[in-house]
């Protein structure tokens, strides 16, 4: 599953960093920093569930792999 973050509509919110630590961080203005573009076994849950969370739709998945 291939990820992708987009900074520029991040809230900052900071749900990613906290469902999906090894995926995502943030910057030192709270953005979004990917960590990570392919999430295999359980970070796909993780990635599908922060995808959900994010209040910005700031976040996208692609791919069942
Ligand atoms: S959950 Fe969305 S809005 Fe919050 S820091 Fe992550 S990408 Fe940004």
């Amino acid at each position: 599953m291939r990820l992708r973050a987009d900074a520029g509509t991040c809230a900052g919110a900071g749900q990613c960093a906290r469902v999906a630590p090894d995926l995502f961080d943030q910057d030192g203005d709270g953005l979004v920093v990917l960590l990570r573009a392919e999430a295999r076994g359980p970070a796909r849950e993780r990635a599908l569930l922060t995808a959900d969370l994010c209040p910005s739709g700031a976040l996208r998945v692609h791919g069942s792999a």
